[in-house]
Parts: structure tokens; C-alpha cells; sequence
């Protein structure tokens, strides 16, 4: 069965990038009918606040990602992060290394003074520990294989290796007993029963020194096995996201968190929807319900290269998930944003035209507002330089024509205001400019006939009627 697992780090915000790399964990244990697991890798300890975990746990929530396990917390397993670390001691796969610090800076100045790369020399490899000082502090790291190769069959990046060489006797235990960042993500990945590590690419370099604490565990390198159950699982390093500059993507492209985005108005299904097409396709479908998706998704499918962020077109995909979804739950969302006024019933019945022009809520709100404003309207600039003299005479004879309408339904305003445009030898757009003026203080809105239907005849004439004095 398949057991993804989502590991972010807590740094005060769930950054889009991560939050793609989440979706693909999750798609992928969906798609295979298996767990999809969270792990919060709070071992940074000043970054890891409550605040900082519940900020992601809001942003998986709010996109739809329910993960099938109570977050596993890095830092509640030290214990056995480190049981693993004696274990390869004992088995002789790893060692006690007691270089100093200062000697290590030294061993790192000679090989940059020698242009060499920098990586431990293995000089405790093959020392017995009783050479040391009695009671001198010591690292744990791995030996790893002096030889050959380390090959990855990754599943999105292909056949990727690295020459042995270039793995050093990496750290394992720091001399204060705490496991290193490399033993506990592969120690909970193992634990956790994980058969698939997506993440992104940027961790690439790290698989090819998990994958020897992997092998130091179940004898692949030689030896014995130490416990059941360390089998390698499958990777696959999943591009970053860059820029539409292709920069790799940061602060100056613009937002980065989920909840810069929630608050920006886009829906959760919109953000879901392209952050899954981004790097990944099927043909050439635009957008994938979630069961679709579902159905659909594999990583052998996603793209090597990066993908790049394009406001534009969210915003835009933001603006058709608009047109499609619930009124009322649209009306629930839009209501806190339009401010105490905001009625929920009224915003409902006014959202099959309030949505069709918006790109994201708060433009949604904005162009929702004009209902709930209070008399006499506040006006923009636009929309009082719209309401000469001439206008206002022209209002005063609409007040009279629509005080008379008794039939207030679209089709009959329309022909109503349609015969008297016809009389003054006017094109309706000349006269419904200075009336949507006066019926919501702005020079956009929905379609005029809409805005009279939806505010009633009573406060229509009464806004016509604040204008003509
Ligand atoms: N915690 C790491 C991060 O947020 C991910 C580690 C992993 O997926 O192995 O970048």
C-alpha cells in the first residue's frame, strides 16, 4: 500500500511551494487508495511556535487537504532518533568522532585554502575511541561506502547519481545527544511507514545521505539487517515554483503564503486547481474537480523543469471558479467582507450578477457594496462628474417615468427607460451612466436593470430622488 507523508517545517507561513508539494503527497496517496501522512518537522526550535503550526494546519485545511494521521511532531521522537544512532554505533556503521571543533574549522580552512571541497575527512573513522580524552565530547556520524555509487531511480527527476566519494561521514548525533536533521527525517519517514518521499527538489543532495542511513539500517551496504522494515522508498523531487521572470519564486514576485491568497479572495478550489496544473497536465484540461484530480493525478507526469507563477492567470481561473460556485456560500464569504451592513439573504439573491464580473472576492465585496450603502451615497469622483445639470434633469424625468412603473421587473424597466432614451434621441448607455451614478455612487456595476430589480423601487427612487434635489 502507499504511504506518502507531507513534512513541512513551521517558519510562520504555509509557502505555496510547499502547499503544491503537499498536494502531489496527497494526490498521490488518494489516487492509490492509501495514507497520506503529515509530519511537522519543528525541530528549529525558535521557529516552531504553536502559532507557526497552526498557520499551516489552517492553510492544509482550507485547501481540502485532510491527512489521515494526527501530526507526527519531529522533535517527540529525539529518543528515537537517537536509539537508531547507538544501534549503528554498535553495529560498527557508525562511529564516535571526537574532533574538536576548532580542529574541523582547521581541517575546512586547508582544504578551501586547497581548493578542495569541503566535507569531514573520516579522521575518527578508523581511530579507537580510546585514543580520545576520557570524558571528551563526541559526534555520531555514519560511515558511508568509500566507493562506487549512489543511484536514485527518482521518479519525476529520472536516474540521478553521485559519486560515493562525495558523501561524507556525515552527523548523526550532535556531542550534545541530539539527532541532526539528516537521522530524523529518514528515522520518521521509516517509522512512518513511508513507501513515497515527494518534496521538492531542493532536497535531492539529502536523499543521497538518507538513503545510507537507510542502508546502514537494513544491510544494503553490507551486513546484517538491524530492523525489520527499512526499505527504501520510492523519491520523487518535485521542481520549485519560480517567478514569472523564471527567478526562483520570492517575496518580490508577490505573495507566498496560502493565507495570502485567502486573503487576496481566492477560492480554495482556485489555489487547489492551479497549483496542481502548475508542473502537471493532462492533455490539455484547464481545470479538475477534486475527484478528477484524484482520478487523474500521477508524478510520473509532472514536469522536470520549473514552473512558473502567473497571477494573471490565477486570478483569472480565480474569476470562473467565482462564476460556478454555491450563491450562498459566495454570500457567506462576501457578507464579513462588505462590513456589519452586509445582509446575507440579499447578497444571495444579488449574486448570480454580483459574480459574473469579479476576479476575487474583495472585488466581489467591492461591487456588492452599492447594496447595502446608506443615503444619501457617498460617490466616487468618476461618478459625480457623471451628474451635471443636464443628468440631473434627465434623472428627475426618469424618477417620474419609474415612479409610474408598476410592473418592477427587468423586462419592463428596460423597454420603460428604452422609450424614453428613444425619445430623447439617446443611445441607453447615455442615460444609464449618470443613473447608476446615482443608484451606487460608482461608474461600474452590474447591468442597470439588474441594479434597480435588486435595490427595489423604493430605494431606487429614493437614491434617483437624493440627486435631483
Ligand atoms: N521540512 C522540509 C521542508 O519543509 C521537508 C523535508 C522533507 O520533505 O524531507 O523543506
Amino acid at each position: 500500500p502507499v504511504v506518502t507523508r507531507f513534512a513541512p517545517s513551521p517558519t510562520g507561513f504555509l509557502h505555496i511551494g510547499n502547499a503544491r508539494t503537499g498536494l502531489f503527497s496527497w494526490l498521490y496517496a488518494r489516487h492509490h487508495g492509501g495514507q497520506a501522512l503529515l509530519r511537522i518537522e519543528d525541530t528549529d526550535k525558535k521557529r516552531s511556535t504553536q502559532e507557526a503550526i497552526d498557520v499551516i494546519l489552517e492553510g492544509l485545511d482550507w485547501l481540502g487537504l485532510e491527512f489521515d494521521n494526527e501530526p507526527v511532531y519531529q522533535t517527540q521522537q529525539a529518543q528515537r532518533h537517537a536509539d537508531v544512532a547507538m544501534k549503528l554505533l554498535e553495529a560498527g556503521r557508525a562511529y564516535k568522532c571526537f574532533a574538536t571543533p576548532e580542529e574541523l574549522t582547521e581541517m575546512r580552512e586547508q582544504q578551501r585554502a586547497a581548493k578542495q571541497p569541503l566535507r569531514y575527512d573520516g579522521r575518527w573513522r578508523d581511530r579507537d575511541p580510546s585514543e580520545a580524552p576520557e570524558g571528551a565530547p563526541f559526534t555520531v556520524r555514519i560511515k558511508t561506502p568509500e566507493g562506487g555509487e549512489t543511484i536514485i531511480e527518482d521518479a519525476v527527476q529520472g536516474r540521478v547519481k553521485v559519486d560515493n566519494r562525495e558523501i561524507d561521514d556525515f552527523i548523526l548525533l550532535r556531542a550534545d545527544g541530539s539527532p541532526t536533521y539528516m537521522l530524523a527525517v529518514v528515522v520518521d519517514d521509516m517509522d512512518m511507514g513511508c513507501t513515497h518521499i515527494i518534496r521538492g527538489d531542493d532536497h535531492l543532495n539529502n536523499a543521497f545521505r538518507q538513503i545510507q542511513v537507510i542502508r546502514a539500517m537494513n544491510g544494503a551496504n553490507g551486513g546484517d539487517p538491524i530492523e525489520d522494515g527499512w526499505e527504501e522508498p520510492t523519491y520523487a523531487h518535485v521542481p520549485l515554483i519560480h517567478g514569472n521572470d523564471g527567478a526562483k519564486l520570492s517575496k518580490r514576485h508577490g505573495a507566498l503564503g496560502v493565507r495570502d491568497y485567502r486573503d487576496m479572495g481566492i477560492l480554495p478550489e482556485t489555489l487547489f486547481n492551479y497549483l496542481l496544473r502548475l508542473g502537471w497536465g493532462h492533455g490539455d484540461q484547464e481545470e479538475f474537480s477534486r475527484e478528477e484530480a484524484i482520478s487523474l493525478f500521477d508524478i510520473s507526469a509532472v514536469n522536470k523543469g520549473p514552473s512558473r507563477f502567473d497571477m494573471k492567470k490565477l486570478l483569472n481561473m480565480n474569476g470562473n471558479y467565482i462564476r460556478v460556485a454555491d450563491d450562498a456560500r459566495l454570500a457567506g464569504l462576501v457578507a464579513p467582507l462588505v462590513g456589519p451592513e452586509a445582509d446575507v439573504a440579499l447578497l444571495t439573491e444579488a449574486m448570480p450578477v454580483l459574480k459574473m464580473r469579479a476576479r476575487d472576492l474583495n472585488e466581489l465585496a467591492e461591487g456588492s457594496a452599492f447594496l447595502f450603502s446608506k443615503r444619501p451615497l457617498a460617490m466616487t469622483d468618476k461618478a459625480s462628474a457623471l451628474l451635471d445639470d443636464e443628468a440631473r434633469e434627465r434623472l428627475a424625468a426618469i424618477s417620474k417615468r419609474l415612479h409610474a412603473e408598476t410592473d418592477w421587473t427587468i423586462d419592463a424597466l428596460e423597454a420603460n427607460l428604452k422609450a424614453y432614451a428613444e425619445e430623447l434621441e439617446l443611445g441607453l448607455g447615455k442615460l444609464a451612466q449618470p443613473l447608476r451614478a446615482a443608484l451606487t455612487g460608482q461608474t461600474t456595476s452590474p447591468g442597470i436593470f439588474d441594479v434597480l430589480v435588486l435595490l427595489g423601487k423604493e430605494e431606487s427612487l429614493a437614491r434617483i430622488d437624493d440627486q435631483t434635489g
